[in-house]
C-alpha cells in the first residue's frame, strides 16, 4: 500500500515536472524562434488569465533575450460574460480605442506583439449574435491602425497557444476537467514540435521546408487554383505579383520571426474579383467565441453571392455583412492533409490550430506581403492588383484528404498539385 503510494506520488511528482519543463520549453521556443525578440526590444503581450503560467514564463525567457519591457494585457472569460449579461445595449458598440491606440503607438515605438490564444471557443455561443455582431465590429474598428501594422508584417510578432480549462473541455467533452487539460496540452507539445530532442533545431528545419515549398510555388507562377472535392468545385484566381510565403518571414523592422507557432501552411494573396464556384468548409469555425458550422458559399466574381452555414448562419451572415471586403477573399492556403495537427484528427476549434490542419481560404483583408513589394504600394495599387481590403481577416477550412487541387498556368493547363489533400 505504502510503496504504491509513494509511487504514485512520485509518478504526479515527475509528471508534473515534465509538464513544467515542456511548459518553459515552449516560452523559449516562442520568445527565440517565432518572435524572434532582440535584446532592447519591448514586448506586448495579451493572454487569458487562464494561461498566465505560460505568460509568466514567455516574460521570463524575454527578459533573459534582453527585453527592455514586457506588458501583458489579461483578459478573463468571466468579465466578458457579464457585460453580456448586466451592460447597457449600447455598450456594444464600444471598443477601448484609447487600448488599440496605444498598441499602435508601441509598435510604432519599436515593440514586438505575442498574443498567447486559448480562449473558450463556445464563451459566446448563448449570446445574442446581433450583439456579439456588434462588439465584434467595434473591437475590429478600433484595433485597425494597430492591425495594419501586424498584417503588414512592420514588426516581428507571433502567436503560440496554452491550453486553458474551458478550451480543453470543449475539444474533449466525454474527458474529466484534468484528463482533458493534459491531453490538450500534450497536443499543443505535439503539434509545436516540443515533444521533440531539441525543439529549437526542429523548428529551424521545419521552417526551411516550408521556404522550400514557398519557392517551388513562386517559380510556377500559377494563374488559378482549381478546387475539386465533396460540395466544393471552385476556381480561385491569384493576384498578379502574388507571392507564396511559408514559415518564417523578415519583418519590417529587419527581425526574422515565425508568426505563427504552430504553422504548416504555405499561403499567398488570391485576386478579389476572380473566385467561382461553389464551396463547402470542411471543419467548424470558431469565430470570437461562436461555433459556425457547415459553411457552403457560391461566389462569383470573387463576391459570396450566397451562404449557407447549418449552424450559426446567422453570425455568418453578419461576419460577411461586415464591409464591401469581407465577401471577397483575402488569402489561399495549402496545407498537405498528413501534417502532425492533420494526423492528430483533432479538431482543437481554435483557428490557429485548425487552419494548420487543411487547405484554407480566408476571407477579408489579404496580406500585402504576400504581393512583390507589397509593402510599398498605395492601397490603389494593391487593389489594382487584386489584393482585397477589410476590417475582418477570417480563416476558414476547406481542405481534406477527399480535395484535389490543380495549378493553372497562365496558358490555361492544368497541373496536379495536390492529389486526395496531398502533395501532387
Ligand atoms: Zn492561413
Ligand atoms: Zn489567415
Amino acid at each position: 500500500m505504502a510503496a504504491s503510494t509513494l509511487s504514485a506520488k512520485q509518478n504526479e511528482h515527475a509528471t508534473k515536472a515534465t509538464h513544467e519543463k515542456k511548459l518553459d520549453q515552449l516560452a523559449e521556443v516562442a520568445v527565440k524562434v517565432g518572435l524572434g525578440l532582440a535584446a532592447g526590444q519591448e514586448l506586448v503581450m495579451t493572454a487569458s488569465l487562464d494561461a498566465a503560467p505560460l505568460a509568466r514564463r514567455i516574460t521570463e525567457h524575454a527578459y533573459r533575450a534582453g527585453a527592455s519591457l514586457v506588458t501583458t494585457l489579461f483578459s478573463d472569460d468571466e468579465a466578458t460574460l457579464m457585460r453580456y449579461r448586466f451592460a447597457p445595449d449600447e455598450s456594444f458598440d464600444h471598443a477601448p480605442k484609447w487600448l488599440y491606440d496605444g498598441m499602435g503607438a508601441a509598435f510604432r515605438n519599436g515593440s514586438a506583439r505575442l498574443a498567447i490564444t486559448g480562449a473558450n471557443p463556445a464563451l459566446l455561443s448563448k449570446e445574442d449574435p446581433a450583439k456579439v455582431g456588434r462588439a465584434n465590429r467595434a473591437v475590429s474598428q478600433a484595433y485597425q491602425p494597430a492591425l495594419e501594422l501586424i498584417v503588414r508584417h512592420a514588426i516581428n510578432w507571433t502567436i503560440v497557444a496554452s491550453a486553458t480549462p474551458a478550451w480543453a473541455a470543449a475539444v474533449f467533452p466525454d474527458d474529466p476537467p484534468d484528463g482533458a487539460l493534459a491531453r490538450l496540452w500534450d497536443a499543443i507539445f505535439e503539434t509545436t514540435r516540443i515533444n521533440q530532442d531539441d525543439p529549437v533545431s526542429a523548428w529551424k528545419a521545419h521552417d526551411a521546408s516550408l521556404q522550400r515549398r514557398a519557392s517551388f510555388l513562386n517559380e510556377k507562377r500559377y494563374a488559378a487554383l482549381h478546387y475539386r472535392g465533396p460540395g466544393t468545385d471552385f476556381r480561385l484566381g491569384l493576384a498578379d505579383d502574388h507571392l507564396w510565403l511559408g514559415g518564417g518571414t523578415t519583418a519590417g523592422n529587419g527581425l526574422y520571426c515565425i508568426p505563427n507557432m504552430p504553422t504548416e501552411e504555405v499561403f499567398t494573396t488570391p485576386h478579389k474579383d476572380r473566385a467561382d464556384g461553389t464551396v463547402t468548409a470542411t471543419k467548424p469555425l470558431s469565430y470570437q467565441g461562436t461555433m459556425i458550422e457547415g459553411i457552403r458559399v457560391r461566389f462569383e466574381e470573387g463576391r459570396i453571392v450566397e451562404a449557407h452555414a447549418t449552424k450559426g448562419e446567422e453570425v455568418l451572415k453578419n461576419l460577411i455583412g461586415t464591409d464591401e471586403g469581407a465577401r471577397r477573399l483575402g488569402e489561399v492556403a495549402l496545407v498537405p492533409h498528413s501534417s502532425p495537427i492533420a494526423s492528430s484528427g483533432m479538431i482543437f476549434l481554435n483557428t490557429l490550430f485548425d487552419e494548420n490542419a487543411a487547405s484554407h481560404i480566408a476571407l477579408g483583408r489579404a496580406y500585402t506581403s504576400c504581393l512583390r513589394d507589397g509593402d510599398k504600394l498605395t492601397p490603389e495599387q494593391l487593389a489594382a492588383k487584386g489584393a482585397n481590403d477589410s476590417i475582418i481577416h477570417v480563416d476558414w477550412m476547406i481542405g481534406s484528404d477527399k480535395l484535389d487541387i490543380d495549378g493553372i498556368t497562365s496558358s490555361g493547363a492544368a497541373e496536379a498539385l495536390m492529389r486526395q489533400g496531398e502533395w501532387a
